[in-house]
């Protein structure tokens, strides 16, 4: 892992944000593409946030980058550029959480601070046989207690490395190595040969069944996006859309969406559908094709014309999936009879 052996909070900091939710696997490129965009907690504290997103698109989870950005800007502002080494300033930072400050504080600066996230929770539950779940906020808080017990007051970032690394490759939640494990010996569940036991398996969230309409309007090789706002993608970029309640029809809610949005449109219904889940949202999509019967307007934040094949913005998962039917609707677009202008 190229953030292991560093002892650079920056860097630190910067794999913990992309390690929570994401795979090592999947986040390590985006790690290094991240450091070589933005190399240094200055760097990130003076690009737009539209730069910052970008970089992070494909991750998912982007208010981690948003919170980061933040940070960055408040470290940059307030403290001279230099990650805070104490619990109480780098704590109070935007997205910092106990986990995240635990990380950085051990292995960058040796503070004697615990880490919880699920691998450790594993390892944790299995080593003393304890039926908890860290997802369960009761039981986390006990795996908070046991974790910070065991801490030792020398090298802690390396014990709390350890710990994660552990439970990343050794214990890990399905076929555990247990033949090839060092804390074999001290492990309760291992003893009691009942190592699948631990953890209890967490509560399962029902998934949720979403309809959604998007309108695809395509000219010159680019596809009209707006940018998403609200909690969870606020910031991005995808073809107009809308989420239709249940009965709802998709075209009239298209089009009071363009209206609203500047952009009078004729819309026709391509018969295509997208399947698209996030996390427990199972989404299905109706593809509209649109014709705008109007200039969309100048200057607008929300409104934008989006490069199909090298978006220069940060789309979507779901505005991604649409790649091929924008693709397709620009061809349709190129190949349709232009209507000549009449010369007065
Ligand atoms: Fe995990 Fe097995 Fe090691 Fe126990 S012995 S900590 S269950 S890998």
């Amino acid at each position: 892992m190229p953030w292991r052996g560093s002892k650079d909070p920056y860097r630190i900091w910067l794999s913990e944000v992309m390690l929570q939710q994401t795979q090592v696997a999947t986040a390590t490129p985006y790690y290094r593409a991240f450091l070589h965009r933005f190399p240094d907690l200055d760097a990130l504290a003076r690009a737009p946030i539209d730069d910052v997103l970008h970089a992070w698109a494909g991750l998912g989870y982007y208010r981690r980058a948003r919170m980061l950005h933040a940070a960055a800007q408040v470290v940059a502002r307030e403290h001279g550029g230099r990650v805070p080494d104490t619990a109480e300033v780098f704590g109070a930072l935007p997205g910092v959480g106990r986990y995240t400050m635990g990380a950085v504080l051990s292995i960058g600066y040796g503070r004697p601070l615990a880490v919880l996230d699920g691998n450790v929770a594993r390892v944790l539950s299995r080593l003393e046989a304890l039926p908890l779940a860290v997802k369960r906020p009761a039981d986390a808080r006990v795996l908070w207690t046991r974790a910070a017990a065991l801490v030792p007051a020398r090298d802690p970032g390396d014990w709390n490395q350890a710990l994660m690394e552990l439970g990343a490759l050794v214990c890990t939640p399905r076929a555990p190595r247990c033949d090839a494990c060092p804390a074999r010996r001290w492990c309760a569940a291992f003893a009691r040969g009942a190592v699948a036991a631990f953890p209890p398996a967490p509560p399962k969230r029902a998934s949720e069944r979403v309809r959604r309409a998007v309108a695809l309007i395509a000219r010159a090789g680019r596809v009209l996006m707006t940018r998403r706002e609200g909690a969870l993608l606020d910031g991005l970029w995808e073809p107009p859309g809308v989420e239709l309640a249940d009965g709802m029809a998709a075209k009239p809610a298209l089009v009071a969406l363009l209206r609203a949005l500047g952009l009078p449109a004729r819309l026709a219904a391509s018969g295509e559908r997208v399947r698209h889940t996030i996390t427990h949202r199972r989404i299905e999509v109706e593809v509209w094709r649109g014709t705008l019967t109007d200039a969309p307007p100048r200057g607008s934040k929300r409104v934008r014309w989006v490069s199909a094949k090298s978006p220069e913005v940060a789309v979507t998962a779901l505005g991604r999936r649409l790649g091929p039917f924008a693709l397709a609707a620009i061809r349709r677009a190129e190949s349709a009879p232009r209507t000549r202008r009449r010369v007065r």
